[in-house]
């Protein structure tokens, strides 16, 4: 047992994913799930991700030794200023969120100086949503980024032995870098796959599924993913995206003034420059 009660606030795709993993783990002994609505409520009751579940914020984290922020990331700030009042002093408070560098730093203004906080973001995740969309073994050999920020060694340890009992790989980086980086790893390729769906889309091809083999599923499948949830991601690291896709927009440009020019081995040299990227990447 490393520790004794987790309220996880925002009990939907991750929050509840995180709990599942927890208890089976049996690191967790007793999981309070937050959602507004009912509905998320009952679901992350009947998957079995929380032993109970309430809108009440402050209710739920007044005995927690764990407080785990599993909302879109720019609810985050809100959530952070309506529990503080009720936190219990020495607890840790640890999130989910795609982006790192703002929420660290509200954190930093806004909980309590008698409380910890660690910033995290599993790499893990699907484009569904909700605690019907869970899964105990989500993080199973995955990637899981931490911020510990000013937390003492003996707490971060404490909860990176959390990270490992759900058999995820923690990995300390600050939050500049994780933002950094993410815009390429991550909020570019949502982009891209947004990007192409959009394009079908304003070309209206009749029937454009029976014309395509699983290429086009596999490239846009990330674009089903919540909106809300990604909007706030673009607004909490546009400016890094922006110089992502700036380079993304150079590499296009590459590609489509050698077929202007109708460079065939230029062409062959960009393509083969790109697979033996990819396969230097995934084998
Ligand atoms: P999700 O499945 O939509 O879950 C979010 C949950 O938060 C919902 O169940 C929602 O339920 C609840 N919620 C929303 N606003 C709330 C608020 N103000 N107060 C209390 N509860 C609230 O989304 P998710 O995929 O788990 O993502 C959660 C966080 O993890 C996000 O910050 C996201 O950036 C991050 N993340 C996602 C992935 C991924 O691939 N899915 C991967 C890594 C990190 P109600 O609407 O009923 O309140």
């Amino acid at each position: 047992m490393i520790y004794r009660r987790m309220a996880v606030i925002g009990i939907g795709q991750i929050g509840a994913s995180f709990a599942l993993a927890a208890k089976a783990a049996g690191a967790i002994r007793r999981v309070v799930g937050v959602a507004r609505s009912q509905q998320t409520r009952d679901m992350a009751m009947q998957v079995g991700a929380a032993d109970s579940c309430t809108e009440d914020l402050a209710a739920a984290v007044a005995k927690a030794d764990l407080v785990y922020l599993a909302v879109p990331v720019r609810a985050m700030r809100q959530v952070m200023t309506d529990i503080s009042p009720a936190l219990a002093p020495g607890c840790l408070v640890t999130d989910a969120g795609s982006t790192k560098a703002e929420i660290c730093c509200w954190a930093s203004e806004i909980l309590p100086p008698e409380v910890h906080f660690i910033g995290g973001h599993p790499m893990a995740g699907t484009e569904k949503h909700g605690p019907a969309s869970a899964s105990g073994s989500l993080f199973a050999n995955t990637t899981y980024l931490l911020c510990p920020m000013q937390a003492p060694q003996e707490v971060a340890d404490r909860f990176r032995s959390l990270v490992e009992a759900i058999g995820a790989r923690p990995v300390t980086v600050s939050p500049d870098e994780h933002d950094r980086v993410l815009a390429y790893s991550s909020h570019l390729p949502h982009l891209c796959a947004a990007v192409l769906s959009l394009t079908l889309k304003r070309r209206d091809i009749e029937n454009v599924t029976s014309f395509a083999g699983g290429g086009l599923r596999d490239t846009t499948r990330i674009a089903a993913a919540d909106v809300e949830m990604w909007r706030d991601i673009m607004a909490a690291n546009g400016s890094a995206i922006v110089a992502a896709t700036e380079q993304f927009c150079e590499a296009l440009s590459d590609f489509t003034d050698a077929v202007i020019a109708e460079d065939w081995e230029q062409v062959a040299e960009l393509l083969a420059e790109a697979k033996s990227y990819r396969d230097s990447l995934y084998g």
